[in-house]
């Protein structure tokens, strides 16, 4: 079994067309020999000049965020077609951010894992525990939990289109990492709830992200756990050197 590392830099609401390009730009040298895949989530209006920008490259573009639907009424929204038909390769679905702020749901997580998967994109699940559930020792029940609903209805197939960023929300853009362990162990969680719905040859071939204030300094310990294949970088993504050193860990 040999699962390639994934660090995708989500850049969050960071960043217009222009300064997209310019960070991509930079960045472009510094992973042209990067061992494993490396990606990034910019805002909607930064796709196409980001699409174009990477060309060349071996950086894949994701989008932060997408609809269920197609097309219809819902004003400010965009859709997973959509994003297929621009040459987006992955999204991002279910960030604590998302969650947390803008109402979304595990039930809405399927919705969306779902319509991405049809459309021919790789999904970048997000799940991960609040503080208050790993202080009342619910952190395995309840990324188990995420990880089976958003899940529901995608066939082992679809498995290989879909990696899994586990985030504690308590680690996201404040500094406070998990310690390798406790990345480590939920990781393997979530791979046992994997080979629980699919069996151990998918749940074994799945990559699973840690992220939660991931950087430069701490990247190598974390990524060297048995069960932890790559990033999801926030802050640190902002700043081409430390997310080039993060990629560089990645071997
Ligand atoms: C994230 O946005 O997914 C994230 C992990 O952010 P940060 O690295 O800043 O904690």
């Amino acid at each position: 079994m040999s699962r390639k590392y994934v660090i995708a830099g989500n850049w969050k609401m960071n960043k217009n067309p222009a300064e997209a390009v310019a960070l991509i730009n930079e960045l472009k040298p510094l992973v042209a020999d990067a061992a494993c895949d490396v990606v990034v989530a910019v805002p909607f209006v930064d796709l196409p000049a980001a699409l174009e920008a990477v060309k060349g490259s071996k950086i894949g573009v994701a989008a932060q965020n997408c609809h269920w639907e197609k097309s219809g009424a819902f004003t400010g929204e965009i859709s997973a077609e959509m994003l297929k038909s621009m040459g987006v390769g992955y999204v991002i679905i279910g960030h604590s951010e998302r969650r947390t702020y803008f109402g979304d749901t595990d039930v809405t997580v399927q919705k969306r894992v779902r319509a991405a998967l049809d459309a021919g994109l790789t999904v970048i699940l997000c799940v991960g525990e609040y503080l208050e559930q790993r202080e009342q020792g619910v952190t395995g029940e309840v990324c188990a939990m995420q990880t089976k609903i958003a899940l529901g209805g995608v066939s082992a197939d679809e498995m290989s289109r879909v990696i899994i960023a586990y985030e504690p929300v308590w680690a996201i853009g404040t500094g406070r990492t998990a310690t390798a362990r406790q990345a480590d162990e939920v990781c393997a969680l979530i791979r046992a709830t994997l080979a629980g719905l699919y069996g151990r040859s998918v749940a074994d071939s799945t990559v699973i992200q840690y992220g939660g204030s991931m950087n430069a300094a701490n990247a190598a310990e974390l990524l060297a756990q048995k069960d932890v294949d790559g990033g999801l970088i926030g802050g640190a993504s902002l700043k081409p050197a430390d997310f080039a050193a993060i990629v560089a860990a990645a071997k």
